[in-house]
């Protein structure tokens, strides 16, 4: 019909008409609008200083960045000096409070050194690290308990996707892992695992469809406090693909990967987001 969407069609009809806003009307939902970086394995103390010096945030969309663990403090203090709106998250935590753990990092380390949120059952940690639905329903329930909010990641994989049984995995990705809990305090972040780091990404017709059937799943576990639950896509978002992505009513932001590694590309994910959020 033209090149906006239906929905934005119909929000700038109301306030065109009644010169109202659909949020004024309270149609509109109320969930925040995230942008999160994912580094995964990358990035050295001074890229980390020169990516925090080049980007741009604002506040009408969340920016999160989750860096490798040793980069999070220097993260936290380039993030102080530059006064920008960005918010640190880990990639991983430990289940337990502390002990003898080589190599994990506990809830409270992340805390201490400046993290308000954490990744938590990537699909690169549900394969190389052998992390399952039970151990990440562990990690979520410390996070949410020590205040951090745990970005959960869900996906199917090619052949799970293949063999049609993409919402099976998907329902049972989720139970698992918010067993027995009752916070609404969590992002879902729908990431394909077939889609992550190989630059097929699902289309935005797919990823709405599959995350209007994640927020389902979610109103028969917690009603309707499932219309506040912000879902990400994830899976080599980019620059180019964002705008459709940030179209879709049921996506509400996006995790990314490979082109969060540069400022000047996550930078105008941000900017797709940002627009928007201006034109709700
Ligand atoms: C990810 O690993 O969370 C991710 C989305 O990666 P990419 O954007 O590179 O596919």
């Amino acid at each position: 019909m033209m090149e906006q969407s239906i929905e934005s069609y119909i929000k700038n009809l109301v306030r065109d008409v009644i010169g109202q806003t659909l949020g004024e009307l309270q149609l509109q939902n109320d969930r925040q609008t995230y942008v999160i970086a994912n580094w995964k394995m990358n990035k050295n103390l001074a890229e980390t200083a020169e990516f925090f010096q080049k980007i741009k945030s604002n506040n009408e969309v969340s920016v999160v960045v989750c860096p490798p663990t040793q980069l999070l403090y220097p993260a936290h203090l380039f993030i102080n000096q530059t006064k920008k709106p960005i918010g640190l998250g880990g990639q991983n935590v430990h289940w337990a409070d502390k002990g003898a753990y080589t190599g994990e990092t506990s809830i409270s380390m992340l805390k201490d050194v400046g993290c308000d949120y954490c990744i938590i059952g990537h699909s690169e940690r549900r394969q190389y690290a052998g992390e399952d639905d039970q151990l990440i329903n562990q990690k979520v329930k410390k996070a949410i308990q020590a205040g951090i909010t745990p970005i959960i990641c869900i996906g199917e994989t090619l052949e799970e996707k293949n063999s049609m049984q993409t919402e099976q995995v998907l329902s049972t990705q989720l139970f698992g892992a918010l067993k027995e809990i009752a916070s609404s305090n969590f992002i879902l972040a729908y990431e394909p695992v077939w889609a992550i780091g190989t630059g097929q990404s699902a289309t935005a017709e797919l990823a709405q469809q599959t995350h209007a059937y994640i927020r389902s799943i979610l109103t028969k576990m917690i009603g309707q406090k499932a219309e506040s639950i912000s879902i990400l896509y994830g899976g080599s978002a980019n620059e180019s693909n964002a705008a459709e992505y940030s179209a879709m009513p049921d996506i509400d932001g996006v995790l990314v990967g490979g082109a969060s590694l540069h400022a000047h590309s996550f930078d105008a994910i941000i900017n797709v987001f940002t627009k928007g959020e201006q034109n709700q």
